[in-house]
């Protein structure tokens, strides 16, 4: 099984994009065709893109059940209010805004020993 993102070609990835368990692109595409996504693409199969998330093992935490499907509403960083970049913790909060926080606090720590 593969995780994608499906969103709407128009509209880009940022808006409502979702999440979906497939073992092919096809299916994933499909999928996706019958989901929140049809409304987004108004109907045009063309418009729906769906791309691979390679290298995200953590993905697949997100998994509803064990078949093909779709997450309509993928939980996303209660930071950045996206969802796939990279991991979110049970606090809500991905890595990636973790790690730019942790940054600022040691920059922050430098200015204030200066
Ligand atoms: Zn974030």
């Amino acid at each position: 099984m593969r995780a994608y993102m499906g969103y709407s070609r128009s509209a880009g990835r940022g808006e409502g994009a979702v999440l979906i368990f497939a073992d092919t692109v096809r299916e994933a595409r499909v999928l996706a065709w019958h989901s929140v996504l049809n409304e987004m693409c108004d109907g045009e199969y063309l418009d729906v893109e769906v791309s691979w998330i390679r290298n995200s093992p953590w993905i697949f935490g997100e998994m509803l059940e064990t078949s093909p499907h779709v997450v309509e509403r993928p939980r996303v960083c209660s930071r950045c209010m996206t969802w796939g970049g990279s991991e979110i913790g049970e606090d809500g909060i991905c890595d990636d805004c973790k790690e730019e926080e942790a940054i600022c606090n040691a920059e922050e720590e430098l200015t204030r020993k200066e």
